[in-house]
């Protein structure tokens, strides 16, 4: 058996062992089937209670029983870049907090002419921006509610008098979402629901009504609306992963549980950040992200060992983003807290080590 190490990697991130056991056995046989979960018909009775389960459980996680329809849908979080504006019109606003908002924001030109409602690229994306300047007639409201590189995050949802559009990719379902005022969003799986491959996109019912006419028929929300997500074959393993992680998060006691233990995470991570005088944070105090906490080393010279003296210490992926420098450790729903606990403990002894 292979030995499993804390796994500090943005995405594809880490999954529950107890997901990736289940997962493996019935990629063999599903139960008593004789043949495993990839092989079955995707209209057949099996796949279907698959289905439709992981559907209703992650519903009912988010709160959108009532009044939205949830989709599973490919091409990422990326294709969400372009497929919003394709269904919803491109005349929105957008608030820039990394590369990934910059990226959607440049699709929307293609449907219309987006304004740029904040934007925190002067510092960096070091923050979230406190005042927006809003349009009342803008289509939605476009924003990245966890910023996965540069590792900041929306304490509160904004105001807005339209609704919310939000690229929910590296924290959904980490804490509780008021979903008043969304209209959409959407998630690529394989930061902090699953394995890549699937797009989890929840459009309120009134906003799918309003999608616009000419366009393929593939990219349109309504045509994977009528056919639950199975006008074509949909990525059938992706899918049953995520309703096994769904099915893990309500035994953990649901979101709120999961969102006071995230808490608990970042709190203690930041902490030895802000102690240890060897590290510090990238991220402004009030902007800090629970899912992926970005940290640099003040002493030139050292990322190599921080990086080859955690790996040996069975603490992975924690290199940042290219475009940031420094580190990352991504603490995803699927981190517990004993990987957090003993990060903390190594960046203490290196500390000591390198002080
Ligand atoms: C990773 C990520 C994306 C891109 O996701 P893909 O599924 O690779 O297209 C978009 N937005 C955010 C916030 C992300 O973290």
């Amino acid at each position: 058996m292979s030995q499993r190490v804390f796994n500090f990697s943005a995405g594809p991130a880490t999954l529950p062992e107890v997901v990736l056991e289940e997962a493996r056995d019935n990629l063999v046989s599903l139960g008593s089937l004789g043949a495993g979960i990839c092989e079955v018909s995707h209209r057949g009775p099996e796949y279907t209670a698959i289905h439709e389960e992981a559907e209703e459980r992650l519903k009912r996680l988010l709160g959108a029983e009532q009044g939205y329809t949830l989709l599973f849908l490919t091409g990422g979080a990326s294709q969400q870049f372009f497929q919003v504006p394709m269904n919803l019109g491109g005349d929105a606003d957008y608030v820039i907090t990394g590369t990934w908002s910059e990226k959607a924001f440049k699709e929307a030109k293609r449907f219309g002419s987006p304004r740029e409602a904040a934007s925190s690229k002067e510092t960096r994306f070091d923050r979230i921006p406190k005042k927006l300047d809003l349009n009342g007639e803008a289509r939605y409201l476009h924003l990245t509610s966890n910023n996965t590189v540069a590792g900041t995050q929306w304490q509160e949802l904004p105001e807005a008098e339209v609704p919310l559009v939000i690229d929910a990719s590296s924290d959904i379902l980490s804490r509780p979402v008021d979903l008043s005022n969304v209209g959409l969003l959407y998630a690529g799986a394989q930061k902090n629901l699953g394995p890549a491959g699937v797009t989890l996109v929840l459009i309120r019912d009134d906003l799918l009504e309003q999608c616009k006419g000419d366009m393929p028929t593939l990219l349109d929300y309504r045509t994977h609306a009528e056919k639950g997500s199975r006008y074509n074959t949909p990525p059938v393993f992706p899918i049953y992963v995520l309703g096994l992680v769904a099915k893990w998060l309500e035994a953990q006691g649901g979101v709120e549980v999961m969102a006071a233990t995230n808490r608990r995470k970042a709190e203690r991570l930041y902490a030895a950040i802000d102690e240890l005088s060897l590290f510090e944070g990238l991220a402004q105090e009030d902007s800090r992200s629970q899912m992926n906490v970005t940290f640099r080393l003040t002493k030139e010279g050292l990322d190599k060992a921080f990086l080859s003296e955690s790996k040996a210490a069975g603490l992975l992926g924690l290199k940042g983003h290219r475009s940031v420098g420094g580190m990352r450790a991504s603490i995803y729903n699927a981190m517990p807290e004993a990987g957090v606990d003993a990060l903390v403990g190594f960046m203490k002894e290196f500390a000591g080590k390198h002080a």
